[in-house]
């Protein structure tokens, strides 16, 4: 965790490291990412420091499906013996561990 003197976002919000606002209210400041996985893709957070390092969200839109976030769902296709197996295996560590 970083200290109100070190905190990205501290400098950002202060204009000691320059970044391209999107808006400000006075309680929050939108910026765009410097390495936005889209178009657009911007950070979103409080003014104020806090304890949690500026909880923020990231505004990432979806523009077509090679940019912007991607969310993928490797699915395998494992037989009904595979599926109990890993099921007994993982059982075995709940309980070697209880
Ligand atoms: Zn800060």
């Amino acid at each position: 965790m970083s200290s109100l003197a070190t905190c990205l976002f501290c400098k950002i919000i202060k204009r000691e490291i320059p970044s391209t606002k999107i808006f400000e209210t006075d309680l929050s400041y939108a910026f765009l990412d410097i390495g936005p996985l889209s178009e657009g893709h911007s950070n979103n957070g409080p003014l104020a420091h806090q304890v949690v390092e500026h909880v923020h969200f990231h505004v990432i839109p979806k523009p077509n499906e090679t940019e912007g976030l991607g969310i993928k769902w490797p699915s395998k296709q494992p037989t009904i013996d595979e599926v109990e197996a890993t099921g007994k295996k993982m059982l075995e560590k709940l309980q070697s561990n209880s």
